[in-house]
């Protein structure tokens, strides 16, 4: 399957970046059967028409879910409400240019894979690039096999980082114990306490990363799925009930940590 794959795209393109749309659709007809079973998500941001729709086109027949943008103020906007597993970033971008957008994405402390797309392909760049916090660098015009072993080669390494342990049905800490296939709890008190679904999703996504933070947008992923927007506030709010159920002392929680600017995180 893969060697077909890559046979085609050797054929058929030498670089996306003069790639039109057109030969893009031939070429979706011998590539539509293959697919991922888990669909990683990623912005293409890009303000040239042609090469962000071969980009998405391209990434999609790959399996992922693309979602893209023109500008730079569009993505902090679009990243503040949804998590990606990857950005491609390009550079030259009308009224923010890309190494601003990375910068901006790394102070909220998003650390998101980001890969910059660019014509500027001097060395002093790509070190710019990656010094403002990208973590790949590949200049225009690119071969697509190579763009696409990147892609897949960040997503990979960044899922490895962020990888959940496994979490059994009845779980017990010290603060109490979840039964999340029965959607109730045993408070510090002793008492059952029903959990609704997003409660028991909410606690098991931040149980599966003990110890670790867990960021919003990853939170609203997982617990909410795409499209829907909750405000932090509402998050606040589950954890605030986390704190009523496992927490002796509330106000001075030992396990339900809200990181400021970032996310949430549970220590046992
Ligand atoms: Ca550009």
């Amino acid at each position: 399957m893969n060697c077909h794959k890559t046979y085609i795209f050797s054929d058929y393109i030498s670089a996306v970046y003069e790639l039109s749309l057109t030969s893009c659709l031939e070429i979706k007809t011998h590539r539509i059967m293959i697919r991922k079973e888990t669909k990683a998500s990623i912005l293409v941001v890009e303000d040239e028409e042609s090469l962000r729709e071969a980009l998405k086109l391209n990434l999609e027949l790959e399996g992922y879910e693309v979602t893209t943008v023109d500008n730079g103020p569009d993505v902090l906007k679009v990243v503040k409400n949804e998590y990606f597993d990857l950005i491609i970033l390009d550079i030259m971008l009308p009224d923010m240019d890309g190494i601003t957008v990375c910068e901006t994405i790394r102070m909220q402390h998003n650390d998101v894979p980001i890969m910059f797309l660019s014509a500027r392909n001097s060395s002093a760049d790509k070190v710019e690039g990656l010094k403002k916090g990208g973590d790949d660098y590949l200049t225009k015009p690119f071969n697509l096999e190579e763009l696409l072993l990147r892609v897949q080669k960040l997503i990979v390494k960044n899922k490895k980082i962020h990888d959940p342990h496994a979490v059994p049905d009845v779980y017990q800490f010290s603060g109490g114990k979840i039964d999340f296939a029965a959607h109730e709890c045993t408070d510090h008190t002793g008492a059952k306490q029903e959990l609704s679904k997003k409660e028991a999703a909410l606690l098991k996504l931040l149980i599966e990363h003990e110890g670790q933070v867990v960021s919003r947008e990853h939170i609203l992923q997982i617990v909410w799925g795409y499209n829907v927007y909750p405000t932090t506030r509402t998050i606040d709010n589950f954890i605030l009930n986390f704190r009523k159920y496992f927490e002796a002392d509330s106000r001075n929680p030992k396990h339900f940590h809200s990181v400021r600017g970032i996310g949430y995180k549970f220590t046992a």
